[in-house]
């Protein structure tokens, strides 16, 4: 016989096809998701509402495979960092961030990253390869497992290794399944994929997922951005903020963009100013975010005082901005700092 198929790995319509083949009815896929995803169900032996016969069947085809945690690190402001070991021996990273009123993952979407920004660990791996749609997924059932039954997840933000929209193929169909009430129910207003600014896709964005979206920005001239954002290369400022005019925004829906601050390099008055004239005729929110010094890095953070300023002007001139503190820093677990320890440098 065949290989059995990874289950978890297969879109909600392609499973039905597949039952159907079988001579089963396709509605069953749905019944069967609902088991792996939403009562999280080890083995098919659990589905106790599905006939032995069938049961069998789907021992026979497919395999339910989950994640091996390497490695948890708790950093002392309460965020937990898991390493991820994944069936080729690769690693991938997902922080957990807990607040008061809630409970927030940091997913990754590839091993390593293609986009070579400047002040990210991750980008220094380079591209491995992309994850499937179950090691993306599988990232929340390894934490949903961990938490205490009360303390449920309730935002799930695609910010980790790698670049979301550079893995559209796996990253809609795992959307999907995050959002699907029989699965694990997400509301779309908690769930964040970031991107470094890939226009073509940043265009289609809203028309094949209704969560939301953040652009991390980082410059306000083409000159900056591109040393420090490569993609910028290919697409600049210009293309960028023409994406987000193009892209179906959902009501109520801002996007967020995201500004990692940047001693003496992205933080002066005029780039303030600058800012305030790129994003003026967008749904926007910025999100200001201090850089996080780490060794393997020459940028460096600005004062408190120049973050302040920086911000006040985007207050002053009606923009919702925000300075995210940087949470999990210690254990390297940060924005920017995740680079799957033991990786190889590719
Ligand atoms: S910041 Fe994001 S997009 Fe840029 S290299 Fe790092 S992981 Fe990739």
């Amino acid at each position: 016989m065949a290989d059995k198929k990874n289950i978890k790995n297969i879109p909600l319509d392609d499973l039905a096809a597949q039952f159907k083949e079988m001579g089963l009815e396709g509605y069953r896929a749905r019944q069967v998701q609902k088991w792996l995803f939403q009562k999280d169900a080890a083995g098919f032996d659990e589905m106790t509402n599905i006939s032995k016969k069938f049961r069998e069947i789907l021992e026979q085809h497919y395999e339910i495979k989950r994640l091996t945690v390497l490695d948890k690190q708790c950093s002392v402001d309460g965020t937990i960092k898991y390493l991820l070991g994944l069936d080729d021996h690769e690693k991938i990273e997902a922080v957990l961030i807990p607040s008061e009123k809630r409970n927030t993952l940091c997913v990754s979407t590839q091993v390593g990253c293609a986009m070579g920004c400047a002040f990210c660990l991750t980008a220094q791996l380079g591209l491995k390869r992309n994850l499937n749609i179950h090691e993306i997924i599988e990232q929340v059932g390894v934490v949903r497992r961990e938490l205490p039954e009360r303390q449920a997840l309730s935002n799930i933000v695609f910010m980790g290794m790698g670049e979301p929209l550079h893995n559209t193929k796996n990253l809609y169909p795992a959307l999907a399944i995050l959002l699907d009430p029989d699965c694990y129910n997400f509301s779309r207003q908690h769930i964040t994929v970031s991107t470094a600014g890939l226009a073509p896709e940043i265009e289609k964005f809203g028309d094949l997922t209704p969560v939301k979206l953040a652009i991390s920005l980082n410059a306000t001239t083409d000159a900056v951005r591109d040393r420090i954002m490569p993609i910028n290369k290919k697409y600049n400022l210009n293309s960028l903020i023409t994406a987000c005019h193009r892209m179906t925004l959902p009501k109520r829906n801002r996007i967020t963009f995201e500004y990692v601050l940047l001693d003496g390099i992205n933080d002066t008055m005029d780039d303030a100013k600058r800012l305030v004239k790129i994003l003026a005729t967008l749904k926007a929110k910025i999100n200001l975010l201090p850089f996080n010094e780490h060794p393997r890095c020459a940028f460096k953070r600005p004062s408190e005082e120049r973050v302040r300023e920086f911000q006040k002007y985007l207050l002053d001139h009606g923009f919702v901005a925000v300075v995210r503190q940087s949470r999990g820093s210690d254990i390297l677990g940060a924005c920017g700092q995740l680079a799957g320890r033991g990786q190889s440098k590719k």
